[in-house]
């Protein structure tokens, strides 16, 4: 298999997880966001595991309730009463994922947005079911949301208390909210006790307590089994945004389900983007915003996030990672020196 077809036979891009040194594990399977969950402990005794994994169920159960973005819920009232110019009062976790999210949106310049959920509704993405065949909106709906420019910071907040200024912002979690939950999973086994574990969300995933003795392993999945690996020592988290899985299709082309919020366009360029972080939230938004970035400008936004460790495979199957990751991949030397590996630019936000 040619090298060009190998990379394209990583758009299947599945994870799977394993640990080099055999310990009993154990481990267990939930759902979230559309999402299989699989949460693998080490280290632990069954009883302490088994009560984890029953607070794990309520939490994602929660938080799959109160942050989906069209399934009837807080979240899809919260937006109701700011496209009506209403008051609501919150608890829970919107708030702080609303905070997460006004972070990210100022440090990539707007490219992430999480107001703009109402482009990603526009564009048919609020479903379930891919690909989605509806025809794409007219030039005429995107820039009458456009033109009203929904973003997180037209959010106000009165203690509990939230309104928009804004009747076009529409929140939608969906490029942060797989990484919130992950962290939230890994609070609470790190709570327990637990520091040998590891998520993984279909692919995305955080890991706590490898060590150099004992690394968790991590693989992008190609059709012949794993060929590019992470190597996590220590703790961290890996996010993969890819255009690859959801996305519109209309008389062959195809509309990647990330939204630039500038132009109100389905994103392209980039095939997919893999970012290694400390925390699931910040590596899953991070690299939904790489996306948007695209080919030319994702090196200067990761500098910009203060990023380190970034993968990504172009649309013509080029691989370039950041030199940092170079020794946290695990791949045939043939591979690996296919990547062209780069040096980050100095961030324009960062301080000192
Ligand atoms: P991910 O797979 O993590 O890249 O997230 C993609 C999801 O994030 C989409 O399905 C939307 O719900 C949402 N989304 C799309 N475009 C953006 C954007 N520019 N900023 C923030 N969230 C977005
Ligand atoms: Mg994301």
């Amino acid at each position: 298999m040619g090298i060009r077809a190998f990379w394209i036979a990583l758009l299947a891009l599945t994870v799977i997880a394993s640990c080099s040194v055999r310990q009993p594990e154990i481990s267990a399977r939930f759902y979230v966001f559309g999402t299989l969950v699989d949460v693998l402990v080490r280290d632990t005794d069954q009883a302490t595991a088994d009560a984890a994994f029953a607070e794990i169920q309520q939490q994602l159960q929660a938080l799959h309730r109160d942050l989906h973005a069209w399934e009837p819920g807080p979240l899809t009232r919260l937006n109701q009463a700011f496209s009506l110019g209403r008051t609501v009062t919150l608890g829970g976790d919107i708030p702080i994922l609303i905070e997460m999210s006004r972070w990210m949106e100022e440090m990539t310049e707007g490219r992430f947005n999480a107001a703009a959920g109402a482009l990603v509704a526009l564009w048919g993405f609020h479903t379930s079911e891919f690909p989605v065949s509806s025809p794409p909106p007219t030039e005429y709906d995107i820039r009458r949301i456009l033109m009203m420019g929904p973003s997180t910071f037209d959010i106000h907040a009165d203690g509990q208390t939230f309104s928009s200024g804004n009747p076009a912002v529409q929140l939608d979690f969906g490029g942060i909210a797989k990484g919130f939950a992950v962290d939230r999973i890994i609070a609470l086994l790190e709570s327990r006790g637990i520091d040998q574990c590891m998520v993984n969300a279909g692919g995305d995933l955080r890991a706590v307590g490898g060590s150099n003795r004992s690394p968790w392993r991590v693989g992008i999945r190609g059709p012949e089994g794993v060929q590019v690996g992470i190597e996590l020592a220590g703790r961290g988290a890996v996010f993969t945004s890819g255009s690859s899985e959801r996305y519109l299709e209309q008389e062959g082309q195809r509309f990647p389900h990330i939204i630039d919020p500038r132009t109100g366009q389905p994103v392209s360029g980039l095939v997919s983007v893999t970012v290694v972080s400390d925390e699931g939230w910040f590596a899953d938004a991070a690299a939904t915003a790489l996306m948007v970035a695209g080919p030319d400008e994702w090196q200067q936004v990761a500098a910009d996030l203060g990023l380190e460790s970034v993968l990504v495979i172009e649309q013509d199957g080029n691989v370039i990672a950041t030199q940092v990751m170079a020794p946290l991949l695990i791949a045939e030397q043939k591979v690996i020196s296919a990547i062209r590996f780069v040096t980050l630019p100095a961030g324009r936000f960062s301080e000192g």
